[in-house]
């Protein structure tokens, strides 16, 4: 067995080039990259603006089955396998999520992949990186002290106080202030409301910055934000508080992808990180389309398991975007397949062979549900110490029953090298134009009926429920014109199911629809069924206690 030193070790001992030479490599002039430091930059507008109108390489989808909640390594895999297709002589850009700070210090740690398939510098991505999240929470923050100002100075737009939907904003897992009261304290401070915190990654303008094509579109879409309603029900603009503008501007460089590079010396774009529940989960349209330009093949993640993430992938993100990918990747952990086969989390590192076959029902629903959106699929196995050969091969066996191909992939031990196999594999399946996308279900269908398509399709529910308040919801929505929007669902990530205990490939459940959210900037419809959270809390012994300088003055304990 291998003894792989940790995630910040491995990355520690990089070797980074400079910036400017990774930008080289793409075709971008030193002076359309911004730097930040000498390992960081952010994309020109001008270099953006220019690129319109050439020809696009072929997009990867990176996606997983259920997860465990130590995450299964599909960040590590779409680094890994960035670096395999550059390996293999393909000119291949990544593209991913910026990291959270809230899931950084609390269980999961950080997000810029793992062992020998990382994106660097890692301290820089997983924390305070080129300051984007602090934009989006200051744009988000200013729409908020301008409702509140609004109200002070007399409500012109007569706004109910008990209807405002807009909420604050704050990167960082603090379930102190998911309810909270205020402006508290007298006459000088307003007039006292029950309001709350969300974390940024689930703010509508992260979804909107994501989203937006460029400048004016994000002007257009923050605009668009609907912040609450009037007594009689209609709807507040951010466009009717003026804060549109001074939000833009606040995004200004925000809205520019940033440029980092692999432990391996090759591009990759980090930039925007909406939530996968209540957002759609991927990282910037704008970041997309540049690496699409500037590579022969683009590799993207989507959040969470390919029954939240590749679902908004294909249908939120592909469908506004006008992306059309060409073949996607499903990750598979022994570990998870075996928990998706009812074994308990202290024992998954024991050879389990039955409970691997057992599992693998999950996996096979989830190649079936992508091969629904007319994507090619191939399964990347991402190998663990502890998986054994026999569990490798049950995965293997299963696949092919499926037409599909399984491959061990060992690119979190041995980086590129380990993860030619799956390379090779992508290159064919994209390069075999046999993907034919197609989004879920149309623009045309109504609301609760959009629901219910991806309830029953990719969920396999067999019913949703909802409350008469929410379908007159969805009805009034329609009758103002947003009934051709998308439908994001906020569901559990560990289940087809609302229960996160449900494992496996569970079918004829019920989902619930608690509460509908209309994000009119984002351009879409959230359905939120079970207990999903805005705004995340800190387990009883979070990161944070372990993350400090050692004696060298070097990070510890970012992971
Ligand atoms: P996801 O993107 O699916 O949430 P990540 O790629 O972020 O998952 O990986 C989650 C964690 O698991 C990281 O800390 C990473 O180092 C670790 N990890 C990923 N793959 C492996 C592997 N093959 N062996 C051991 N640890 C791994
Ligand atoms: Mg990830």
């Amino acid at each position: 067995m291998v003894d792989v030193p940790s995630d910040i070790e491995i990355a520690r001992t990089a070797h980074k080039k400079p910036i400017f030479d990774i930008g080289q490599r793409l075709g971008i002039p030193q002076a359309d990259l911004v730097p930040y430091g000498h390992d960081k930059a952010k994309v020109s507008s001008q270099f953006l603006a220019g690129q319109k109108g050439g020809p696009d390489g072929r997009l990867i989808l990176v996606t997983a089955i259920n997860p465990t909640p130590a995450g299964e390594g599909k960040t590590t895999t779409t680094v890994g396998l960035g670096d395999g297709l550059n390996r293999i002589g393909k000119r291949a850009v990544i593209c991913l999520r910026e990291p959270s700070l809230g899931p950084c210090f609390g269980v999961k740690g950080g997000a810029a992949g793992g062992g020998y398939a990382q994106v660097v510098p890692m301290e820089d991505i997983n924390l305070h990186f080129t300051g984007d999240f602090h934009a989006i929470t200051s744009a988000h923050n200013l729409l908020a002290a301008m409702i509140d100002n609004h109200i002070y100075w007399g409500n012109g737009l007569d706004i109910d106080l008990r209807r405002i939907t807009w909420r604050r904003a704050m990167d960082m897992n603090d379930r102190a202030l998911r309810q909270s009261v205020g402006p508290l304290g007298g006459v000088s401070n307003g007039f006292p409301r029950e309001t709350g915190f969300d974390i940024t990654v689930a703010s509508e303008v992260m979804a909107i910055l994501c989203l937006a094509s460029d400048l004016q579109d994000l002007e257009r879409r923050l605009g668009d934000i609907i912040i609450g309603y009037r007594r009689d029900r209609s709807a507040v603009f951010a466009r009717d508080l003026k804060a549109d503008g001074a939000m833009a501007v606040l995004l200004k460089d925000a809205m520019l992808p940033n440029l980092v590079q692999t432990l391996e010396n090759n591009p990759a774009f980090v930039h925007g990180g909406p939530f996968a529940n209540i957002a759609h989960g991927c990282n910037s349209v704008v970041a997309t389309r540049a690496a699409l330009k500037l590579g022969d093949y683009v590799v993207t993640e989507a959040g969470f398991g390919a029954d939240l993430g590749a679902e908004k992938f294909f249908d939120i993100k592909c469908r506004k975007a006008g992306l059309s990918p060409a073949a996607a990747v499903v990750v598979a952990t022994i570990r998870a397949l075996k928990m998706n086969g009812g074994v308990a989390k202290s024992d998954l590192s024991q050879e389990n062979v039955a409970a691997v076959q057992r599992g693998c029902a999950n996996l096979g629903r989830h190649i079936e549900n992508i091969q629904k959106f007319g994507i090619p699929v191939v399964v990347a196995i991402n190998h663990f110490s502890s998986d054994t050969l026999s569990e490798v091969e049950a995965v293997r066996v299963y696949a092919q029953n499926l037409g599909v191909e399984a491959i061990l992939c060992r690119h979190w031990a041995e980086g590129s090298a380990g993860i030619e196999d799956l390379a090779y594999k992508v290159v064919e399946l994209a390069d075999s134009e046999t993907a034919s996308f197609q989004p879920l279900y149309a623009d045309e269908l109504p609301l609760f009926e959009k629901i219910e398509t991806v309830a029953r399709e990719i969920y396999r529910a067999g019913e949703v429920v909802a409350d008469r308040s929410v379908r007159e919801q969805l009805t009034a929505w329609e009758a103002q014109g947003y009934g051709h929007l998308p439908v994001c669902i906020a569901k559990t990530q560990y289940s087809f199911s609302t229960d996160p205990t449900l494992l496996g490939a569970p079918k004829g459940h019920v989902v619930p629809v608690r509460e509908v959210r209309l994000n009119a900037g984002a351009g879409f419809v959230v359905a939120i069924t079970g207990e999903i959270r805005t705004m995340p809390g800190l387990p009883r012994s979070p990161a944070a206690e372990r993350i400090r300088f050692n004696q060298a003055g070097h990070v510890e304990g970012l992971f």
